[in-house]
């Protein structure tokens, strides 16, 4: 126990500088459309990588409340880096859940991350408005496996990944339609990347990419559940992606929305103005009113990230209501961090929307927020017919 403590605490101090360094490499990132690979290397070596894989693999063992707090940390400093690792974090972290809770099923990628292999998500897909519960995908039943055949977008870590965990309908029996879920690895044959992420609007760095699945093999030693269509299909393995996948989104986005508030606080003292017999705007009414809407807005996300985070890691039983909880959690860290960057926009007036204030970049990748599952729409769908107790699947949608 005590070998831990001085492990995890060796990997806190060495994050400290390692975020520093990622800081000072994000504009550059941003501004040449480059991979945060620089990033990858250093948190790779450092540990980064290990922190959701259970101690008996090589990791930290960490659970979702201090993942979170590190994606939160590494977000303030480099909001594209955390959020491409995210993604990594997140598939060891439900497997490490799952496992922990006695199913043994993704032991295989507990294995393989303590070994450094890096996991992806590859869910992305146009045209469809039920992530992970439907698929644009078609999923073939091969003798010894599965053949893929789709497209899939916005694949963060596209330059590094070891395995790209994707899904895709299997409509063999158009009564009982499945949702295969694979894990494809690097060198399988029949799929190609498309460079799709020169001059996104924001979030660069991550080099989300596309893969086109061209019938791609996976054998059934990757092929990890298939299940109903919908969200009868939503089973312990899918809530932990929702679980940890969405939380991570919303700690990117209030980590984010942190630093934009602390560049505000920062900036404001410096800035003058004719009409104020005073040193500064900040002795502006208006804009101190604006400060204190965006601190108030700020103080509410923290703690509600914090409960459901710490909830979920304490294994409290929601049932079904977790998923009501989850993508009220992202979407309240989301729609709240969009509306504190555009208030701090206001608030930075011109000197803001240039690039060498360096806040361009955090507004930019600030709005990116609300675009992933869950959005607004789904979100707010989930919310009602959750509460209303409706059937989550009942058409029209
Ligand atoms: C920064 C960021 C990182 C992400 N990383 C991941 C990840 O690692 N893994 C993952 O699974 N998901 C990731 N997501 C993606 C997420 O899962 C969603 O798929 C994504 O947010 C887009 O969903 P959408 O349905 O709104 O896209 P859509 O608008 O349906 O699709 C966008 C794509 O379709 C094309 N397109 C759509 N409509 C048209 C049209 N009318 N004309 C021409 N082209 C069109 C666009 O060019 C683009 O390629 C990420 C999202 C963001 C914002």
């Amino acid at each position: 126990m005590l070998q831990t403590t001085t492990k995890k605490e060796e990997l806190l101090k060495n994050l400290e500088k390692v975020f520093k360094n990622c800081q000072e490499r994000a504009a550059h990132y941003d501004a040449n459309n480059l991979f945060f690979q620089e990033d990858f290397d250093e948190l790779k070596a450092v540990g980064y990588l290990l922190v959701s894989v259970p101690e008996e693999f090589g990791g930290y063992g960490m659970n979702l409340s201090e993942c979170s707090e590190l994606t939160r940390k590494l977000a303030y400093h480099a909001a594209p880096t955390a959020l491409g690792l995210n993604m990594h974090v997140y598939w060891a972290g439900l497997s490490s859940d799952l496992w922990r809770n006695g199913d043994k099923s993704m032991e295989w990628l507990l294995k393989e991350a303590g070994k450094g292999k890096v996991f992806a998500a590859g869910h992305g897909e146009s045209g469809n408005d039920l992530p992970v519960l439907n698929s644009t995908t078609k999923a073939e039943k091969v003798e010894g496996g599965y053949k893929f055949t789709g497209h899939k977008m916005f694949g963060s870590l596209t330059p590094v990944w070891d395995y790209l965990g994707l899904h895709g309908l299997d409509n063999s029996d158009p009564d009982n339609p499945m949702v295969i879920h694979a894990y494809m690895p690097r060198d399988s044959e029949n799929y190609e990347i498309k460079k799709t992420w020169d001059d996104v609007m924001g979030m660069r760095a991550t080099r989300s990419d596309d893969t086109i699945l061209n019938g791609v093999f996976i054998p059934d030693k990757y092929i990890v559940r298939k299940l109903p269509t919908g969200f009868k299909g939503m089973d312990g393995f899918i809530l932990g992606i929702f679980a940890w996948g969405l939380l991570g989104f919303a700690n990117v986005y209030y980590g984010l929305a942190q630093r934009a508030v602390d560049m505000v606080l920062e900036n404001l003292p410096k800035k003058k103005s004719i009409s104020l017999d005073r040193p500064s705007m900040a002795y502006h009414s208006g804009i101190q009113h604006d400060v204190s809407e965006i601190i108030l807005e700020l103080e509410g996300i923290g703690p509600h990230l914090d409960t459901t985070a710490r909830e979920w890691s304490q294994g409290k039983d929601y049932g079904h209501a977790w998923g009501v909880k989850i993508v009220a959690t992202k979407c309240h860290a989301v729609e709240g961090s969009w509306r504190i960057v555009d208030r701090a926009m206001d608030i930075m007036g011109g000197y803001g929307i240039s690039r060498k204030s360096g806040f361009e970049r955090l507004f930019r990748d600030a709005r990116l927020g609300k675009i992933h599952p869950s959005n607004g729409y789904l979100t707010r769908e989930i919310l009602a017919k959750g509460m209303l107790g409706l059937d989550l699947d009942y058409q029209p949608r």
